[in-house]
């Protein structure tokens, strides 16, 4: 199927009409104007403007909270009651480092062991992906080899051209969607439409204001362990947490139960590698016990334990640890130092 083009009053159309038989998750803005992505009940309820969603896209496939499921040990019987399988869910609006960090997930929730919870979301979501329309000061994806037009892992990828959208149709799933409305969509303007991302991933790669230069960072970390530099680092940081609670790769987790009397349930939470309890064992042994080991920790992951786990970079240039954490703690000046030091 060639690609389409949308206008805008079509496309609120279209995601009016799949509000009626999905979930459809988008950016939306929160009391506090904090753009995360949520449940929309309609168009009207995505925060239109939005340039990058504070809270990422994982929030959809791996929940803040999440319940895996229920138990009654009335009668002195356990019952277990399992979860309903997730709605077909269309998640809209993820740019380009965000479809990566879904990418980068994937292999953690579908490896040796199958996490049913992640997967059944995965299976039953459609992903429409919007390219960017700039670039943050905070932004370095490009160093990553990420464009901010890039489609890939999308179903659909979106482009505002014009008055409308030029459609890219990525996948079968896109088609199915696109088949499904096809009214909604049209031929017109798909020469133009290409052409105007083009334009528009010449200006925006002329926008960043952060590059860094990737090359034999992951051999240097590795050689690193035991560096002072971690201790210097580790001064700085507060252990609040929020640089991993918003990394769109970031993906730890406890489990818990909440319960009242006999019945109960376990919930799956967001954890942080950066909170001092997070590798604490029941011993009262913690491996990770002071600042240095969490901050180490964390970038070492970022920088080779994901690339050396699943071939793919455990970051992606999003900027928002950047952006967010209260301590100037920047990874592109981290990034920097490693080639710098001894
Ligand atoms: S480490 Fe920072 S820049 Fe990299 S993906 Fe996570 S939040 Fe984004
Ligand atoms: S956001 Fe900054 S201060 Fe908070 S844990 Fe992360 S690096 Fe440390």
């Amino acid at each position: 199927m060639s690609n389409k083009t949308i206008t805008r009053d079509q496309l609120a159309t279209l995601l009016d009409r799949l509000v009626e038989k999905n979930r459809v998750i988008a950016p939306v803005s929160d009391n506090r104007g904090v753009v995360r992505f949520g449940e929309i009940q309609k168009a009207g309820d995505i925060a239109w403007g939005f340039d990058q969603a504070k809270v990422p896209a994982k929030s959809h496939f791996l929940p803040q909270t999440e319940e895996l499921y229920r138990y009654d040990t009335s009668g002195g019987e356990l019952k277990i009651e399992p979860v309903p399988p997730p709605r077909p869910a269309v998640i809209f609006g993820l740019h380009p480092c965000d479809l990566k960090a879904v990418a980068a997930l994937d292999p953690v929730f579908d490896g040796a062991f199958k996490d049913v919870y992640y997967l059944n979301k995965r299976e039953r979501t459609v992903i429409i992906g919007l390219s960017c329309r700039k670039v943050l000061p905070t932004c370095f994806c490009r160093s990553y080899g990420i464009e901010p037009t890039d489609g890939q892992g999308a179903d659909l990828m979106l482009t505002e051209a014009g008055d409308g959208y030029y459609v890219e149709i990525l996948t079968p799933k896109g088609e199915a969607l696109i088949r499904d409305n096809a009214p909604l969509f049209s031929d017109a303007g798909v020469a133009e439409g290409r052409r105007a991302k083009d334009a528009l991933a010449g200006e925006l790669a002329g926008q960043f204001q952060l590059n860094v230069d990737l090359t034999g960072v992951k051999a240097k970390v590795d050689t690193m362990f035991e560096h002072p530099y971690w201790q210097e680092l580790a001064r700085k940081c507060l252990g609040c947490g929020i640089c991993t609670y918003l990394c769109p790769t970031c993906h730890c987790f406890d489990i818990i139960e909440s319960h009242s009397g006999h019945r109960g349930c376990r919930l799956r939470c967001w954890d942080s590698c950066m909170f001092a309890d997070f590798t604490l064992h029941t011993s009262s042994h913690n491996p990770r016990s002071t600042k240095k080991e969490r901050v180490r920790n964390r970038f070492l992951h970022k920088l080779s334990y994901h690339d050396e786990r699943y071939g793919l970079a455990g970051c992606v240039g999003c900027g928002r640890c950047i952006a967010e954490c209260p301590v100037n703690i920047d990874i592109t000046q981290i990034i920097a130092d490693i080639e710098e030091v001894d």
